[in-house]
């Protein structure tokens, strides 16, 4: 389906799957609004460069989303939003007990409390464009759970329930909202974690991807950026017009289990 005319807002988008999912949204010929915290010359070029590569107008907009003003800034920024993706999230590791209290509330803003923000300020530019489309990236934390990841799985099951909400706030319009539970995704930061975890298990790259890394992954495969992209844009298509807050598990399985 050609996106030509719609602008998409992607948070978190200067790298892995946030990126992958601008590229597809590109490359279906929407406009862009790429977003991070950083101000860098290279984030602009980035814009420039999608620009360039699928012939689409894109944006760089700087907005830290652990700040709730920041967040709705970016959509009055952007200024047109027909379609939104949260995307933007980090993670922290540690017991409950142990788990730092700048780290919790840091994952509950930019991975959930973002998303309530940028629905709120997009929501009324969808009504006056009479079409919208909101996708969540959540994640399998979503909808299952690991020891040590309290405020990640939190955050997700929370990302998990406001999209059901929006959904139905939204169900007599021409506007959807869904989530994407992606398993584990080869992005740069997950590549990085790589060589260490080789060292600590004392196994070759395969060994740790496959026995470490993918242990809860059926498939021993990693989901890739460019399948999160793939099912975004399915999701913003007329084939998916009535499939609205639920949640769609590209996770190689793992949810199944
Ligand atoms: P990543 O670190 O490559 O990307 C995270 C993005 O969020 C980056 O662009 C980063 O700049 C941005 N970001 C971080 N803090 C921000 C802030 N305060 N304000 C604005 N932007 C901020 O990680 P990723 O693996 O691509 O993760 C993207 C999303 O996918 C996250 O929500 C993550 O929870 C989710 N996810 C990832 C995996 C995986 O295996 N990689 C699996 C399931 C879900």
């Amino acid at each position: 389906m050609s996106m030509n005319g719609k602008t998409a807002v992607v948070t978190g988008s200067n790298s892995g799957i946030g990126l992958g999912v601008a590229r597809e949204l590109a490359r279906a010929g929407a406009d862009l609004v790429i977003n991070s915290f950083t101000d860098r010359d290279e984030d602009h070029a980035l814009a420039a460069e999608l620009g360039k590569e699928f012939g689409v107008a894109v944006r760089y907009i700087q907005a830290d989303l652990s700040k709730a003003e920041e967040a709705r800034a970016l959509i009055e920024k952007a200024g047109v939003c027909d379609i939104l993706v949260n995307n933007a999230g980090i993670q922290h590791v540690a017991p409950i007990d142990e788990f730092p209290l700048e780290k919790w509330d840091a994952i509950i803003a930019i991975n959930m409390s973002s998303a309530f923000h940028t629905t709120a300020a997009a929501l009324p530019m969808m009504r006056k464009a009479g079409w919208g489309r909101v996708v969540n990236i959540a994640s399998a934390h979503g909808l299952t759970a690991s020891p040590y990841k309290s405020a990640y799985v939190a955050a997700k099951h929370g990302v998990v329930g406001l999209t059901k909400v929006t959904a139905l706030e939204t169900a007599q319009e021409p506007i959807t909202c869904n989530a994407i539970c992606p398993g584990y995704v080869l992005t740069p930061l997950v590549e990085a974690q790589i060589p260490d975890t080789m060292k600590k298990y004392g196994m070759e790259r395969d060994e740790v991807i496959k026995k470490v890394m993918l242990e809860r992954q059926p498939s021993k495969e990693f989901a890739t950026v460019e399948q999160i992209g793939g099912t975004t844009v399915f999701l913003c298509s007329d084939a998916a017009a009535q499939i609205t807050g639920t949640t769609i598990s590209v996770d190689g399985g793992w949810t199944a289990l």
